[in-house]
C-alpha cells in the first residue's frame, strides 16, 4: 500500500500537506475608506433627537441606500449587530407578551433570544434533514390563535422555500421575518432572500460572507415597520413625540446604532459580495461533483433551477450506519488528513438551560407569563430531525471560499475518497 493511500490517523501521510490560506476579503479599499472617515473626524453622526442626524451620518446613510439597491427593497435600516436587527424587527412587528414566533431550533442562538426580549415565547419547529432549515409542514402545525411571527432562517446559505411560507404566512395572518445572516445574495426563484419576508435581516459580523467587524442591516419594502425599526435602534421612546407619531409610544428603543466607520467598510465590502459569492458556488459545485461518487453523504442540492445557495458553510447529511464509522471517527480522520470537517453546529436551542430550566426573567418570565406559555414545550424529543442532526448527522466545512481553488477542493475530495476507502481498516484497527 502507497504511503498516500495509507490514512492519515493510522500513520500515512496527510493529503494536504501545507496549510490552508487565511481568507481575509478586507484590503486597501476599506483601509482607504476607514481613514476617508477617520480624516474627516464624523465618527457617528447618530444623535437621538429630531432631524437629519437621528438617521445617521453621510457613510451610513449611503451604506444603506447602496443596500437597497442592491438587494431592491424600500428600505435599509442599519445596526450594530445582527442580534440587533432581530431584537428591532420583534419590537417593530409589536410582538409582546402572550404571543408566540414559530422559530427553527438550529440556528445561532439570537434568532430565538429576540422573542424572549419582547416578554414572547418562541416555539420551536422542526427542520427539514436535507436542507437543515424549516418548512411550511413543519410550521404549520406549530400555529396556534397566539401566534405572530414565523421566523424563517436560511441556514448555512441555503435558500428556503419562500413561496410556501409567504403563503402559509398570508392564510394565517403572520409577520414573516427573516434571518439571511448566513445567506447574502442566496436566491429563491431569481429573488434574493431576505425581500419575500415583511422584514429581512442581514449580519456583517467577522464570520460572515462580508462583515465589518460588527454589524447588521434590516430590509423591509413597508413604510411603517421602517420607520418603527429606525426608532427602536436610537432611543424612539424620546423621539416619538417631537416627530409627533402618536400612535408609537409604546416603541422604546435602544442603541442599534452603527458607526461610519463600520458602514465605510460594508461598503466597500458590498462591492465584493456578488465575486465572493461567485467563488463559493464555483467551489461548492466542484465539490459536490466530486462527493456524488461517494456513497451516503446527502449533499447540498438546491433543486430548484433559478434557486441559488450560497455555501456559507458546506453542509451535508452523514450517516455512520452504513458507512461503518462513527460520525466523531469519520471527522477525525478527515481532520487528520489536514482538512478541517466539522460535526456539529449548535445544539436544538431549546436544550439550553434557559428553555430547560424555563427562566429569562424574574418569576420564571415569559415561560410562566400565562396559562398558554406554560404548555409551551422545549422537552427533549420535541424536534427530532434536529436533535438527530445535531447528535449524528450533520458535518460541514468551511471549504468553499476565497481564495481556495480548485486544488483545495481535490483534497477535501481526495480525503473522504480515502477515509471511505479505508474505513473497514479504520473500524478494525481501533476496535
Ligand atoms: C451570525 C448570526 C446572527 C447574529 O448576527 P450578529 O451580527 O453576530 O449579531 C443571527 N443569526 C444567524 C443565523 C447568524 O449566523
Amino acid at each position: 500500500m502507497s504511503s498516500l493511500a495509507k490514512l492519515a490517523l493510522l500513520g500515512g501521510e496527510p493529503v494536504a500537506r501545507e496549510p490552508w490560506p487565511v481568507s481575509n476579503t478586507i484590503g486597501e479599499e476599506e483601509k482607504q475608506a476607514v481613514c476617508k472617515v477617520l480624516d474627516s473626524g464624523n465618527l457617528s453622526q447618530f444623535r437621538a433627537s429630531n432631524g437629519k442626524d437621528f438617521f445617521g451620518g453621510p457613510v451610513v446613510n449611503r451604506l444603506e441606500q447602496e443596500w437597497s439597491e442592491y438587494f431592491q427593497v424600500k428600505h435599509s435600516i442599519s445596526m450594530n449587530s445582527l442580534t440587533s436587527g432581530l431584537f428591532a424587527c420583534i419590537g417593530a412587528a409589536g410582538i409582546g407578551p402572550g404571543d408566540e414566533v414559530v422559530v427553527t431550533p438550529t440556528t445561532m442562538i439570537a434568532s430565538a433570544t429576540c422573542i424572549i426580549a419582547y416578554g414572547a415565547l418562541p416555539v420551536f419547529a422542526d427542520i427539514d434533514h436535507s436542507n437543515f432549515c424549516l418548512s411550511r409542514q413543519t410550521i404549520e402545525p406549530k400555529i396556534t390563535s397566539r401566534t405572530k411571527a414565523i421566523l424563517v432562517v436560511h441556514l448555512f446559505g441555503y435558500p428556503v422555500n419562500m413561496d410556501e411560507i409567504m403563503r402559509l404566512a398570508a392564510e394565517y395572518g403572520l409577520f414573516v421575518i427573516e434571518d439571511c445572516a448566513q445567506a447574502p445574495s442566496a436566491k429563491f426563484r431569481g429573488q434574493p432572500v431576505g425581500t419575500f419576508g415583511h422584514m429581512g435581516g442581514f449580519s456583517l459580523n467577522y464570520h460572515k460572507t462580508i462583515h465589518c467587524g460588527e454589524g447588521g442591516i434590516v430590509v423591509t419594502n413597508d413604510d411603517d415597520l421602517a420607520q418603527r425599526l429606525q426608532l427602536i435602534r436610537n432611543h424612539g421612546e424620546a423621539i416619538v413625540r417631537e416627530m409627533e407619531i402618536p400612535n408609537l409610544v409604546n416603541v422604546f428603543g435602544g442603541n442599534y446604532r452603527m458607526t461610519e466607520l463600520e458602514a465605510a467598510i460594508a461598503s466597500e465590502q458590498l462591492k465584493k459580495l456578488e465575486w465572493l459569492t461567485q467563488a463559493r458556488i464555483e467551489l461548492a459545485e466542484y465539490l459536490t461533483e466530486r462527493l456524488m461518487l461517494i456513497p451516503n453523504l446527502s449533499l447540498p442540492i438546491v433543486s430548484e433551477p433559478s434557486s441559488r445557495h450560497v455555501y456559507y458553510v458546506y453542509a451535508m447529511g452523514y450517516d455512520a450506519e452504513q458507512w461503518g464509522i462513527s460520525r466523531e471517527l469519520l471527522v477525525k480522520a478527515i481532520n487528520a488528513e489536514g482538512i478541517e470537517l466539522r460535526d456539529s453546529y449548535v445544539r436544538p436551542i431549546y436544550l439550553e438551560p434557559m428553555y430547560q430550566q424555563r427562566l429569562a426573567f424574574k418569576g420564571g418570565v415569559p415561560f410562566s407569563s400565562t396559562e398558554s406559555s406554560k404548555l409551551i414545550k422545549y422537552d427533549k424529543g420535541i424536534c427530532p430531525v434536529a436533535e438527530m442532526v445535531y447528535e449524528r448527522r450533520l458535518i460541514f466545512g468551511k471549504f468553499c471560499r476565497w481564495p481556495l481553488t480548485m486544488q483545495h477542493i481535490d483534497q477535501v475530495a481526495l480525503a473522504f475518497e480515502k477515509v471511505y476507502e479505508g474505513r473497514k481498516e479504520l473500524a478494525g484497527a481501533l476496535h
